[in-house]
């Protein structure tokens, strides 16, 4: 096994619930719950799951703006949470967020805002001004947008420059947070498309968190499915599409359009999810999807299910593949394929 470029252990993070006059603490909400996984150099792991599922805390852990409640993270073998040096951790780890709007000042120009990390970190004017046209030659925009506002930019453009931002202090792992959600379908895949031309040729590798499945398919060599906090299926992008474990990942891929109808046969078939991803702060015992789980069975609401293998680096928390699967019950409902 190669050395991981970065490697999560057992990551969890609780958020106290205050009330009252004083701000008592009141409860917690356990947003994210013993996440672990690791990353080789050049990797695409991409993190699905709802909103409220903890993707983005995990991503602001990394980042180390929001400290774990329990847990490591390690990066290149070093312990991250122990880096006091918040530029340090920055050098090796940078995000690219939704809206890019969040990551370019609407008072500066492009290059100035491409400029910031490089002048925070002393580089000389000319040097900076050098390495300001080279990123944007980088992401494919002309060297005069360093002199243009974000305003002057359309949606693509601006990510564009926010991802040279980047780029900028050469990091080895970005976090791309729903990086294109916020564009149309054919600017998506254009960014798409600079994303893995800048992996190839830079060896970066990527936190890709998103909603989007298809895109995840497309982009991700590796995907964990998160579900109220915790990771509950992981594998290879390709196995974990074509044969998904968990019912929740299965109902996920279920639902997600095809245009045709040997793709919409290849599909897993599986009940649409119903109800509402339950309260983070009322989470429920056991297996947390077992309210809205089709499959659930004596285990499920008392048990947390532990990581079952299902193929090589595919792992899937349910009990129908643990060791409690033989006492699953046969299928209630002939339009149910047994998994
Ligand atoms: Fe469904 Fe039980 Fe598996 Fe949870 S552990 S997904 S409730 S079958």
């Amino acid at each position: 096994m190669s050395a991981a470029l970065i490697e999560v252990a057992g990551l969890s993070k609780a958020f106290a619930i205050r009330g009252g006059l004083f701000g008592a603490v009141r409860g917690a909400v356990q947003a994210v719950e013993d996440v672990s996984f690791r990353l080789d150099p050049g990797e695409v792991f991409g993190l699905a799951g709802e909103s409220g599922s903890g993707k983005s805390t995990i991503a602001r852990m990394i980042l180390g703006l929001v400290k774990p409640t329990s847990g490591a993270i390690l990066v290149e073998g070093r312990d991250f949470l122990a880096e006091r040096d918040g530029r340090k951790r920055s050098d090796a780890v940078q995000m690219v967020f939704q809206n890019p709007g969040s990551s370019l000042n609407p008072r500066r120009s492009i290059g100035q805002s491409i400029a910031v990390p490089l002048e925070a970190r002393r580089v000389a004017r000319a040097e900076v001004r050098r390495r300001v046209a080279a990123l944007l030659e980088q992401v494919q925009l002309p060297a005069s947008f360093a002199e243009r506002y974000p305003y002057e930019l359309s949606g693509g453009q601006k990510q564009r420059a926010a991802i040279a931002r980047a780029l900028a202090v050469e990091p080895k792992l970005i976090v791309l947070d729903e990086p294109t959600s916020a564009l149309d379908v054919s600017v998506q895949a254009k960014i798409i498309e600079l994303l893995e031309e800048l992996r190839a040729r830079l060896g970066l590798t990527y936190i890709f968190i998103s909603h989007d499945l298809s895109l995840m398919r497309s982009f991700a060599s590796r995907v964990g499915v998160l579900y109220l906090g915790r990771l509950i299926e992981t594998g290879p992008t390709q196995a974990l599409f074509e044969a998904p474990a968990h019912p929740y990942t299965r109902s996920l891929i279920a639902a997600v359009p095809v245009v045709s109808e040997a793709e919409e046969r290849m599909k897993p078939r599986e009940p649409l999810i119903e109800g509402e991803i339950p309260n983070p702060a009322d989470r429920p015992r056991g297996c947390a999807f077992h309210p809205r789980c089709a499959h659930a069975f004596a285990p499920c609401p008392v048990e947390n299910p532990r990581p079952a293998p299902i193929g090589p680096g595919h792992s899937a928390n349910c009990h129908l593949w643990g060791p409690r699967a033989s006492d699953a019950p046969a299928y209630k409902n002939a339009e149910e394929t047994p998994l």
